[in-house]
């Protein structure tokens, strides 16, 4: 029982490998750098995937909300190739694969559905793609498309903001939200779909584990809540006041419009074929999930 897991040095990645060691799996990272148990991507073109290897998952790719970058053509071009070309080298790498692995689970966003205050989106929607997040999430998720007659179990989870302590938006908000500087952004009535990183590594276990599990799960929490409810959540369980709104005037001027949408605006997401597969949330509610960051930061 072997994972490949491209970008597994990164949040949710390295995560996942912890859960999948202590479940008895063995795991072989593809990274850009170095290390023990990884393989880099000119490895994986060249020799193919590792013996034995049962499943392969994708969560590589440069950290859009990057704030010390500009959101130039150039970053735009490496916030796309490092998503599209990986998932594709690994899909290559699976064709090519004389003993397949039995699944290939890659992850996406949200940001594939148009921000709505009415729409409520399941994953059986299928609109067209509207702005560069839209279209990266649509190149992206069919760059891990595999001919039928490959007959290896295809998942792609589109994941919410993921909440948790090492990474992503609660480590970029910790040290504000600590000095009492917190806040919602603009009126924080834009939803935000989210998950906890303990649930989005168990559901990608579970869709290893399960094999009835195929296509498009939501992988975002039950709970729908807004950024304002996020912001009194993560407040409260830090025991810090948050009533110092963020303009949206100054995150356009320092992410560029076309990004700060990511944190202005929000969807409304029902993990409806997550929950009919009969996944279980460890963090169904954000007030739980929130008390669970503190905790562990401890
Ligand atoms: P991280 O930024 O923590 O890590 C992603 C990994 O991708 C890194 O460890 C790195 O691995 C690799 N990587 C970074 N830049 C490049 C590049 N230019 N070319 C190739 N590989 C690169 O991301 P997360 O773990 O937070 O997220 C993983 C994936 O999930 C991303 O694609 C992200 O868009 C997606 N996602 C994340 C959400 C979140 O809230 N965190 C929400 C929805 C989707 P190395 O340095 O070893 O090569």
């Amino acid at each position: 029982r072997n994972v490949v897991i491209g970008g597994g040095t990164g949040f949710i990645g390295s995560a996942l490998s912890t859960l999948l060691r202590r479940e008895g799996y063995g795991v072989t990272v593809v990274s850009r750098v170095p290390g023990p148990q990884r393989i880099s991507w000119a490895d994986l073109g060249k020799n193919g995937l590792p013996p034995e290897t049962t499943a392969v998952v994708n969560l590589a790719g440069q950290n859009v909300l990057d704030p010390t970058r500009r959101w130039t053509k150039g970053f735009k071009q490496n916030v796309w190739a490092s998503r599209v070309n990986s998932t594709s080298s690994l899909a290559e790498a699976i064709i090519e694969a004389k003993a397949k692995p039995k699944v290939f689970i890659t992850i996406s966003g949200v940001g594939i559905y148009k921000p709505c205050a009415s729409k409520e989106y399941t994953e059986d929607y299928e609109g067209k793609p509207f702005d560069f997040l839209s279209n990266l999430c649509h190149d992206w998720e069919a760059a891990g498309n595999l001919p039928i007659d490959v007959g290896v179990r295809r998942v792609i989870l589109r994941s919410g903001v993921v909440l948790g302590r090492n990474g992503g938006m609660v480590k970029q908000l910790w040290l504000p939200f600590y000095f009492g500087m917190g806040g919602p952004v603009g009126d924080g009535n834009q939803f935000l779909p989210w998950i906890h990183i303990d649930d989005i590594t168990r559901l990608i276990l579970f869709a290893i584990e399960n094999e009835s599990v195929k296509g498009v799960l939501n992988g975002v929490s039950p709970e729908i809540i807004t950024n304002k409810q996020f912001t009194k959540a993560l407040a409260r369980a830090m025991w810090r006041p948050a009533s110092i709104p963020v303009p949206v005037f100054l995150l356009n001027l320092a992410f560029s419009e076309e990004r700060a949408k990511m944190m202005t605006e929000g969807q409304k997401v029902i993990p409806k074929r997550t929950q009919a597969y009969g996944f279980k949330y460890c963090y169904p509610d954000v007030q739980t999930a929130c008390q669970s960051l503190v905790r562990n930061a401890k």
